[in-house]
């Protein structure tokens, strides 16, 4: 019984981690501050690299620019099957199709 971390336990702190830091960038970036929200997006990132831990679908962000999706950073428009943002920073596109699969 020594303090050896397995793969479960990593993961399990590593969500916790990416679940904070996506709720502090998406806070920063409704208050305006893109540059810090996108630098949690990036640590949040790094850990869910270097854990293989993905990050939760709910939370989307910019892949160009790392910019979290909120009101105030992306705008949305609906399409047929999709949700189609646009980053209001860098202009990327990301389409979302949704009534696919819904899991859990
Ligand atoms: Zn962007």
């Amino acid at each position: 019984m020594g303090k050896r971390v397995n793969r479960t336990e990593v993961s399990e702190i590593a969500m916790v981690r990416i679940e904070r830091l996506m709720a502090m960038s998406r806070e920063q970036a409704s208050h305006g501050d893109i540059d810090l929200a996108r630098r949690y997006v990036d640590i949040a990132r790094r850990i869910s690299m270097r854990t293989r831990t993905k990050i939760p679908k709910e939370h989307i962000y910019c892949k160009n620019c790392f910019t979290p999706m909120t009101p105030g950073t992306f705008r949305v428009r609906l399409g047929t099957h999709r949700i189609i943002m646009v980053c209001a920073e860098c202009g990327t596109v990301k389409r979302i199709p949704y009534v696919k699969e819904q899991r859990r």
